[in-house]
C-alpha cells in the first residue's frame, strides 16, 4: 500500500513575532477547543484512507501553546481514521518556555517521537530584534525536560540574517547548540515579508538587515560548522545526524503524497495541490471547505519533481524521475539542464542532477527554469 504523510495546522501563539506572516493567532485560547473539534471532524471525513500513513507533522503557529489533550485527540482520530505505520515519524513543534514536564510526558506517551524547537537564536538581543517571546535559558530548559522524558530526535530551528546578527553571533549559537547534540539542525534565512513589524522597521531605519554578503558569508561558515561536526547537510536549510534527517520533509521534497488538515493547510493527493482556508472562523464552521490550488497536467508534474528534488544536496534523481514518469529528464530537460550546467549552477552525476556551490548561493535562478 502506497504511504503518505500528514500536516496538521495548529494557528495559535501567545504572541506574534516582528517577522512572521505564518496564519497564526495571539492570544485565542477560547477558539482552541473548537479548532480542534473542527480538525477531528475533518479527518473523520476525509474520504479516502487507501494508504498508510508514514509520517505525521503538528506545526504552526505553535502547537505546544495547546492542551496536550487536544494534541492527543487529534492524534487518536488520525490512527482511529488511518493505518497510521507502527515506526511513524510523529513530529510537533515546540516553542520554547511553552512547555512542561508534564505535557511533553503526554506527548511522549501519546507517541509523539521527534521535537523542533524553535530557537533561532541564542543571543538575547538577537531573539528581542526577532519579537521572538523567549530567551536562551527558556530554550535550555525545554531541552533538557525533553531529554529527560525520553525523546531522542530533537530538532532546533535556527535562523539566518537577523538584523543585529554577525558571523560571531552565528558561531557562538551553533557552537552552544551542537553542544546539546540534536539529532536535526534548521537554519532557513529571514524573509522580510510584507505587512511585518520587521518590514516596517526595516523599511523606516529602525532596523537593518545584514547585507546579501554577510549573509552568504554565515550561510557557508554554518554549512562547514555543522559538517565539521558530524551534521550531513542534506537539503539547502537542513542538517542531520546520521539516521536522522527528516521523512516528513524529505518526502515532501521527493514529491511524495501528504493530507493536510486545519487551518491554511496544504495537501497534495493525486497530482492535485489543494489548500483550507485562512479565516479561522470560516475554517471552524466548515472544516472541509477546500480550494484546489492546481489540478497538475504530468510535464507540471515532471517540473515540480526537478524544483523540489533540487533542494536536497544529493539532488533529484535521475532514476526516481524514470520511475515516476517512464521518461530520462536528462532528455526531457535538456535545453534547461545544458543551460544551467554551462551557468555552472548545477552539476549531474550517474543518478542526480544537484545543485553546484555556486547553485546554491543561486538557487532561485535555478528554479526559475522549473517553475
Ligand atoms: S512563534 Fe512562529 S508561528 Fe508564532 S508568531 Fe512566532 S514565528 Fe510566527
Amino acid at each position: 500500500m502506497k504511504e503518505v504523510g500528514i500536516y496538521v495546522h495548529i494557528p495559535f501563539c501567545i504572541r506574534k513575532c516582528d517577522y512572521c506572516d505564518f496564519v497564526s493567532f495571539e492570544k485565542c485560547s477560547s477558539k482552541h477547543n473548537d479548532y480542534v473539534n473542527s480538525v477531528v471532524w475533518e479527518i473523520d471525513n476525509y474520504k479516502d484512507n487507501s494508504f498508510n500513513v508514514d509520517t505525521i507533522y503538528f506545526g504552526g503557529g505553535t502547537p505546544s501553546v495547546m492542551d496536550a489533550e487536544n494534541i492527543a485527540k487529534i492524534l487518536k482520530k488520525i490512527r482511529e481514521r488511518f493505518i497510521v505505520n507502527q515506526d511513524a515519524e510523529v513530529t510537533i513543534e515546540v516553542n520554547p518556555g511553552t512547555v512542561t514536564k508534564a505535557k511533553l510526558q503526554r506527548y511522549y506517551q501519546i507517541g509523539i517521537n521527534r521535537l523542533s524547537i524553535g530557537l533561532q537564536s541564542s543571543s538575547k538581543v538577537l531573539l528581542k530584534n526577532l519579537g521572538r517571546i523567549h530567551t536562551y535559558e527558556d530554550f535550555l530548559k525545554t531541552y533538557e525536560l525533553a531529554k529527560e522524558v525520553g525523546f531522542t530526535n530533537i530538532n532546533v530551528d535556527l535562523m539566518l540574517g537577523i538584523p543585529g546578527q554577525s558571523i560571531w553571533s552565528l558561531k557562538e549559537t551553533l557552537m552552544q547548540v551542537i553542544d546539546k547534540k540534536p539529532t536535526h539542525i534548521s537554519c532557513y534565512s529571514l524573509i522580510l515579508e510584507e505587512n511585518t513589524k520587521l518590514k516596517y522597521d526595516v523599511d523606516n531605519g529602525i532596523k537593518t538587515l545584514p547585507s546579501e554578503d554577510e549573509d552568504r558569508d554565515m550561510y557557508w561558515n554554518m554549512k562547514r560548522i555543522l559538517e565539521e561536526h558530524g551534521y550531513e547537510h542534506y537539503e539547502i536549510s537542513n542538517f542531520a545526524l546520521p539516521g536522522f534527517k527528516c521523512r516528513h520533509n524529505l518526502n515532501c521534497w521527493n514529491q511524495k503524497e501528504y493530507l493536510g488538515f486545519g487551518l491554511a493547510s496544504h495537501g497534495y493527493m493525486r497530482g492535485v495541490r489543494y489548500s483550507h482556508t485562512d479565516k479561522l472562523i470560516k475554517y471552524i464552521a466548515n472544516p472541509v471547505d477546500i480550494t484546489i490550488e492546481e489540478r497538475q497536467s504530468e510535464h507540471e508534474q515532471k517540473r515540480e519533481f526537478m524544483l523540489l528534488g533540487l533542494r536536497k544536496i544529493e539532488g533529484a534523481s535521475i532514476s526516481d524521475f524514470e520511475r515516476k514518469f517512464s521518461v530520462n529528464p536528462l532528455f526531457y530537460f535538456r535545453f534547461e539542464i545544458s543551460k544551467l550546467v554551462e551557468e555552472e549552477l548545477i552539476e549531474v552525476d550517474l543518478d542526480h542532477v544537484r545543485l553546484t556551490k555556486r547553485g546554491l548561493d543561486l538557487a532561485n535562478q535555478v528554479w526559475m527554469e522549473f517553475v
